[in-house]
């Protein structure tokens, strides 16, 4: 099978690379890919960072204005393509349709935010700060910026940054994960019809030699990352040393909590769903739930019905609510720290770890699991699992979920379920999370809103989507003008 091409120049070229590795799909591990990887990424990333360069030595004087009107088509062939590209995030990734199609709806309402760059790039004007003199600020673009992507969205992450970035006048090389090359590859080709000067946007696969090798590049200003905490750790400092802008969003443990005065069926369907949803491989899902106060109101109960009422499968397949998690090593992974939270003393309320799938049995499947009651003084209660597994405790006041949830090193969101307005208010002050969710199962901002994290979750000061990426991809400029009427008066 042919390797997978880059995008350079708007020209699908062969990378330097002559290893590769392989694509499977996840349900029933069919080779769908070789991916190019190893020691001449750098030569790859290069050859690509400089045609971003000499690209957007012009784009940046393009007005704003005509600068977003490719994202206006790209919106519209996204459209267009929606199905085929579900489809593709299926085939390689495993999500269900329904998921792949979200994903993209996501992806979509960047485009749509980024369109809006013209009003969120308006510069600030002080007229007469002393006699005669006006100052003002403006907003111009940094060079070539770069984006780093996860294999849990194939699509949507890379629009946190890159309609922001070329809509403020950047070029931007795109990495996807190695994983799940295959989506980006059938966006690019949308890219290709948008009339984009040569080399503004290139797309360059690899593994941590393309990633050194943009971390070190001088011409490349700034890096979006998104992945996982060790790896978001590493490039925040690497990036640093190298004196670039770096966001780096990292792991997570998302908490969950449940006041007794929560209605349980919207409750178990809606935090189930956060659970089991794209196999628990989300930054967002909920993966430890508390259940505070009176255990007689069901919860438990309700949570298992649900978690036991998932349909595993392939996600081409109709009727499927979970499909299976991304490589067999991940499953040996989830799998491994399942037993080690039933060493650790966790009761395994539901075990999902040998699932049988009609069909599928080569794929990656683990069925819905629950550990109750896992040890607070474990491993497995601070290590982010990733997949379809639910942590349930038990806790007798608010105080104490809160207390837990603030001990955790992560950060990306929390949420609750009341019906009470002060338990929500105190909820939303207290915890230390970035996004924060009422009644609200994962808590995904929308496109015009920052994806904020805190802690181990996220590294940096400005975070993707909205006006922090327009912030982001853009550096200021302060001008103080004089122009006075006597030019013959002594300043
Ligand atoms: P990962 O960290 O393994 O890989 C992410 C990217 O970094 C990939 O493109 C990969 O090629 C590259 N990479 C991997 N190891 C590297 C290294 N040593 N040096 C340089 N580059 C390296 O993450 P993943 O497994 O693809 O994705 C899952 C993780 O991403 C989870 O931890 C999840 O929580 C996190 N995530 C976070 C968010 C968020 O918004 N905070 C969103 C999605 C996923």
């Amino acid at each position: 099978m042919e390797a997978l091409k880059n995008y350079i120049d708007n020209t699908w070229t062969a990378s330097a690379n002559l290893s590769t590795v392989k694509v499977l799909n996840p349900a029933t591990q069919e080779l769908l890919a070789e991916v190019p990887i190893g020691s001449a990424s750098a030569r790859d990333m290069d050859q690509a960072i400089k045609s971003g360069h000499q690209a957007h030595l012009e784009w940046k004087k393009v007005p704003v204005m005509r600068r977003v009107q490719p994202l206006f088509k790209l919106k519209r062939l996204m459209d267009e393509n929606l199905e085929d590209l579900a489809q593709t995030i299926t085939l390689e990734s495993g999500k269900t349709m329904e998921e792949s199609k979200g994903e993209l709806m996501r992806a979509i309402e960047n485009i749509e935010t980024a369109c809006g760059t013209p009003m969120l790039m308006q510069s600030e004007f002080s007229e007469d700060i002393a006699s005669g003199v006006d100052e003002f600020m403006i907003r111009q673009a940094l060079g070539v910026t770069a984006c780093i992507a996860p294999f849990n969205f194939p699509a949507m992450i890379t629009f946190w940054f890159l309609p922001y970035a070329i809509a403020c006048g950047n070029a931007m090389v795109v990495k996807p994960s190695e994983k799940v090359p295959l989506t980006m590859i059938k966006i690019f080709h949308l890219i290709d019809q948008l009339d984009l000067p040569k080399g503004l946007v290139n797309m360059v696969h690899g593994g941590k030699v393309a990633v050194d090798a943009l971390l070190e590049h001088s011409l490349v200003k700034a890096i979006s990352f998104v992945g996982s905490t060790d790896v978001a750790k590493y490039i925040y400092a690497k990036g640093a040393q190298y004196g670039k802008r770096v966001q780096a969003q990292g792991g997570a443990k998302n908490p969950v909590v449940i006041l007794p005065d929560a209605d349980i069926e919207m409750t178990s369907k809606i935090v189930s769903d956060s659970v089991y949803g794209c196999a628990g491989q989300r930054c967002l899902a909920a993966s430890v739930i508390l259940s505070v106060g009176d255990q007689k109101n069901g919860i438990r109960e309700a949570l298992y019905e649900s978690a036991k009422s998932k349909h595993i499968g392939f996600g081409l397949d109709s009727g499927v609510d979970m499909g299976p998690v991304i490589t067999p090593d991940s499953k040996s992974r989830i799998n491994r720290l399942i037993n080690l939270g039933v060493e650790e003393g966790a009761n395994l309320l539901l075990d999902g770890r040998t699932p049988k799938v009609s069909g599928y049995d080569k794929g990656n499947f683990i069925a819905p699991t629950i550990l109750e009651n896992l040890a607070l003084d474990g491993k497995v209660i601070e290590t982010e699992i990733f997949g379809p597994v639910m942590s349930l405790l038990h806790m007798n006041t608010v105080d104490d979920a809160i207390s837990f949830i603030n001990k955790s090193k992560y950060g990306n969101s929390a949420c609750l379920f009341t019906s009470s307005g002060a338990s929500a208010r105190k909820f939303r002050n207290e915890v230390m999370a970035g996004n924060i969710g009422i009644n609200i199962g994962v808590a995904a901002p929308m496109a015009q809103f920052p994806f904020s994290g805190w802690k181990d979750s996220f590294f940096g000061d400005l975070h993707g989507q909205g006006r922090h990426a327009i912030e982001f991809f853009t550096q200021t400029k302060v001008v103080i003008e004089r122009w006075p009427k006597d030019w013959s008066r002594k300043f």
